[in-house]
């Protein structure tokens, strides 16, 4: 059986003076529940800070893991500036790291080639990473959907081999999808899932396939969440949105629980 994970990413958004009630709320909203896994990726410079926070929090520490939203490819100390190596993340207590979110694919021009060697980097830094995938409203109009979902994956695949994929976590993120208030449906979901789930098999091997954690999102929020996970091969969420207000992301992970 696979463990649900709920992922908050809150993009650019918050404030160091913030983090506190978040992390009260969240301490509230969650209580002593379990079986669920549970991370939140600030932006970066809050990460130490919130990390802390989940730390000096009695239901937080052994609930809810700390994430970062992005890393370098690079895996060596360097001349990059601006960037931020997966061993830093990890040396401030990320366990987590999301690569190749839409926004980021499509308003940084990140390749399937340098998402990869993020996935990878992530790897060897100690961090599990949640690699994204996702199609266009116009590629999913042109039937390409599966198509592109398929290299993104392949490209990780071809990388870190499914023992290297296992180790992180994929999500399924339709771009038209992501910030609209227009999620896919449920069954359409859990036909691009069955999909990767299979491709997943078919380049490593079933045991692999069957380990891996896939997460929808677009659009996820507590009035949706449930009809998500009841599918099968909906093994969680990554939220946006819904995320940046604590009571909203531990409907969502309540509603995991309870699925
Ligand atoms: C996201 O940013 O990954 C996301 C799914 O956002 P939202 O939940 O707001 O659609």
């Amino acid at each position: 059986m696979r463990t649900p994970l709920v992922v908050a990413n809150w993009k650019m958004h918050g404030r160091a003076a913030t983090l506190d009630t978040y992390a009260s709320g969240l301490a509230v909203g969650l209580g002593e529940g379990h079986g669920v896994a549970c991370v939140v990726c600030p932006p970066a410079p809050y990460l130490t800070i919130f990390g802390a926070q989940l730390d000096a929090t009695v239901t937080l520490v052994d609930q809810v893991e700390l994430g970062a939203q992005d890393c370098s490819p690079e895996t060596a100390d360097g001349a990059y500036t601006g960037e931020i190596a997966a061993a830093m993340l990890a040396d401030v207590g990320c366990r987590w790291v999301i690569v190749g979110h839409s926004e980021r694919r499509q308003r940084r021009s990140e390749t399937d080639a340098v998402v990869a060697a993020k996935f990878e980097a992530a790897l060897e830094a100690g961090l599990a990473p949640i690699l994204c995938v996702g199609e266009t409203a116009e590629q999913r109009r042109a039937g390409r959907a599966e198509a592109n979902v398929g290299t993104q994956l392949a490209a990780v695949l071809e990388r870190v081999g499914g023992a290297g994929l296992a180790r992180g976590a994929v999500a399924y993120e339709p771009i038209w999808a992501i910030g609209s208030g227009d999620p896919a449906t449920p069954s359409a979901a859990e036909g691009m899932h069955r999909t990767l789930r299979e491709r997943i098999a078919a380049r490593s091997d079933g045991a692999v396939a069957d380990t891996v954690r896939i997460l929808y999102g677009g659009s996820v929020k507590p009035g949706n969440a449930a009809e998500f996970f009841s599918e099968p091969d909906i093994d969680g969420a990554l939220v946006g949105g819904a995320a940046l207000d604590p009571a909203d992301f531990c409907a969502i992970v309540a509603t995991a629980r309870a699925v």
